[in-house]
């Protein structure tokens, strides 16, 4: 397992930005983070990379701890920050010396600098400072950078914003190639975005994961109106918690939690907790997210 969240939360102060959280990711999967601005994506994200401590809830990478082992954790992850924040007044080959050296590749750094300029197409531009590079080489320098101590999982936030619709191509090209070799977790507020690079979205919502579903269901998913959340005492069988009225899907969380994506019908509570009893099930929550998937995708798909 390339990575498992456990009832992850955060809080800014009195600000909950992340809302228990939990979900894995298997080595190779390409995984979106997909939701709104103020989701919680890059939260989630730097907790992930280290640079954030999570209040509650266990987060680890390869089998390493973020709290307990951050060394091992980091050598492991790359992480190209929102934004991607550079020294504009460096050379592109210094900084990637210098990131290879804060990553301690010592005798290594010279040809892996040259192998990371070679695999992000710099070549053209290597000798140049940051500061006069187009937005879409800047990124080329960003992935260099999380790739340069050979990381099994990369962690990119918003990896493609602000660029023109070749660079964005170009970009995620290169996501997709990188993306068959490690584990790579990318956010995104486009769905578009899902559909071009990821085989497995994570819908996040106001510091929730809302769905999980591979790339292909998503058009589906979006025709539900409502998600509610149901954990029961024991598990379910999906197929046929998928037999009620009126439901169009349903995802498992860890644990006995379920997300039951609902059509256009009305509350569908009563037939839940009426399921719970025909099965001879204890329903330990039962509740529906308040604001209906329909919006939410409206939000991501402008
Ligand atoms: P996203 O990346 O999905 O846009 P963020 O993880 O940046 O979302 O933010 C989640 C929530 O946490 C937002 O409401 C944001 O305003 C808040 N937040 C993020 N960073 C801070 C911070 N350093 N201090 C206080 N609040 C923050
Ligand atoms: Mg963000």
């Amino acid at each position: 397992m390339s990575l498992q969240a456990v009832n992850v939360t955060k809080f800014y102060g009195q600000q909950k930005a992340l809302d228990d959280l939990s979900f894995q990711v298997s080595q190779g999967e390409v995984v979106a983070l997909l939701g709104p601005n103020g989701a919680g994506k890059s939260t989630m994200m730097k907790i992930i990379a280290c640079y954030l401590p999570q209040s509650a809830g266990q987060v680890r990478v390869c089998g390493f701890d973020v709290a307990e082992d951050p060394r091992s954790v980091k050598k492991r992850v790359g992480y190209l920050p929102e934004n991607n924040p550079l020294y504009n007044d460096m050379y592109v080959k210094e900084y990637l010396m210098f990131a290879a050296g804060v990553n301690r590749l010592g005798r290594k750094s010279r040809s892996r600098v040259d192998e990371m300029i070679e695999l992000t197409g710099l070549k053209a531009e290597y000798k140049k400072t940051i500061g006069t590079l187009s937005k879409g080489y800047r990124q080329r320098v960003g992935l260099a950078q999380a790739l340069i101590h050979d990381p099994e999982v990369l962690i990119l936030d918003e990896p493609t914003s602000g660029l023109d619709p070749n660079q964005l191509a170009e970009i995620r090209e290169l996501i997709r190639e990188t993306g068959k070799l490690k584990t790579v977790i990318l956010s995104t507020h486009i769905m578009q975005e899902v559909e071009a690079v990821c085989n497995r979205v994570m819908i996040i919502h106001q510091g929730r994961i809302i769905a999980d579903a591979p790339t292909s269901e998503v058009r589906m998913l979006n025709k539900a109106s409502r998600v509610i959340r149901a954990e029961f005492d024991k598990e379910v069988n999906l197929e046929k918690l998928k037999g009620i009225d009126g439901v169009i899907d349903v995802s498992k969380e860890p644990g006995s939690v379920y997300r039951i994506f609902v059509g256009a019908a009305g509350d569908l509570r009563p037939e839940i907790f009426r399921f719970a009893v025909d099965n001879g099930l204890v329903l330990l929550s039962l509740e529906q997210q308040d604001q209906s998937l329909e919006e939410i995708f409206r939000e991501l798909t402008v």
